[in-house]
């Protein structure tokens, strides 16, 4: 269940409210809203009605809102609006802004990191991605430059105003990543891999939950309550495709999930079409839809040379398609009232 407290209570207050709910023997989660502080008491099993009453009769407490949904802190009842994750470079994703993250499947090299850093930052990105520890289905694919990928992607972003965004895939890598990254990336084939969420749940830097290859909406935010209830509220999901019957597309981009998702959780969602469909002639029409769904921001795989690329080159599109990309998508984001970051030249 979750406490709604009366608006404006001064920090003592909340106080009391939380040692009252931890001495009845539960869990109790914070999460200050535009207004009001919600307190999720977590843990109840039994009894429900009569503890709803007794903490209701607090004074603190305006009301009592049963959570009968899996998920409680994520859920929408679980705050007061909708997050906001903000990045050190002042980039954000959720409210009205729409964030653009661009860069390749992989880093390859310096040189090629910084090309696309340069090149999708002029374009309007003011995120740049890059796997540094990939998640290979075969054991013989390239794996990634691991630590030295994580040092050019800090340096280029620097260099060109992004936050970074990348994988971590390991336990034991994530004081690293976070060392180097502005957004810690949980790729889908990790996503209930509870130990890692419950890792990145503990680390001070934003995290991008992709869903899931065969997750359901409801698995995926329950990962994502892992995060949350481990003291970790910035997390933004990522829709990038489930496998289904289909082959024609590498995955099926499941953008319903997007408004689906708006309605079950004050968490943002981004797209991610590059892996939601594994053909570079598909990103442009699906980043549109994606937008016009209401996605929060579009992550896209942006290569230099796509038919030299380590990893996923047949769904990467070189610099220009994504300045053509962003250029297509501004008039659907506009017309919702959204806005995408400025665009420095033509890239
Ligand atoms: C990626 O972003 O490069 C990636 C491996 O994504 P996913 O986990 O969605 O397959
Ligand atoms: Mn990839």
């Amino acid at each position: 269940m979750i406490l709604v407290l009366y608006p404006s209570l001064p920090p003592e207050a909340v106080a009391r409210v939380v040692a009252e709910v931890r001495e009845s023997g539960y869990d109790a989660h914070v999460s200050a809203g535009s207004e009001h502080t919600i307190i999720g008491v977590v843990g109840v099993t039994a009894d429900k009605e009569e503890l709803a009453e007794r903490f209701g009769q607090l004074e603190e407490v305006e009301r009592v809102v049963p959570i009968s949904r899996p998920y409680k802190m994520v859920s929408r009842e679980g705050k007061d609006g909708t997050t906001v994750v903000r990045c050190a470079n002042g980039a954000s994703v959720g409210g009205t802004a729409i964030a653009l993250m661009a860069g390749p499947c992989s880093v390859e090299s310096e040189q090629q990191i910084e090309t696309t850093a340069r090149a999708v930052s002029r374009a309007g990105a003011n995120f740049l991605r890059g796997g540094a520890f990939k998640p290979r289905t075969s054991p013989y694919a390239f794996q990634g430059l691991g630590e030295q990928a994580l040092r050019y992607l800090r340096t280029c972003a620097d260099a060109f105003g992004l936050a970074v965004v990348t994988e971590v895939m390991d336990v034991r890598d994530v004081e690293l990543v976070a060392a180097h990254a502005d957004v810690l990336q949980i790729g889908a084939r990790n996503m209930q891999n509870f130990n890692l969420l419950r890792e990145v749940g503990a680390a001070r830097k934003p995290v991008l939950l992709k869903r899931g290859l065969s997750a359901t909406i409801e698995e995926w935010l329950m990962a994502a309550e892992y995060i949350y209830v481990g003291g970790n509220h910035d997390v933004v999901l990522c829709e990038r495709g489930i496998r289904t019957f289909e082959t024609a597309t590498r995955n099926t981009l499941d953008l319903s999930a997007v408004p689906l998702v708006h309605l079950l959780t004050h968490l943002p969602v981004i797209v991610d079409p590059s892996h939601g469909t594994g053909r570079r002639d598909l990103i442009a029409p699906m980043s549109r839809a994606a937008v016009a769904a209401g996605a929060d921001g579009l992550m896209l795989e942006v290569h230099p040379n796509p038919a030299q690329a380590k990893s996923d080159g047949p769904q990467s599109i070189t610099p220009e398609d994504f300045g053509a990309v962003v250029r297509s998508v501004r008039p659907i984001a506009e017309a919702l009232g959204r806005e995408l970051p400025a665009v420095v030249s033509a890239a």
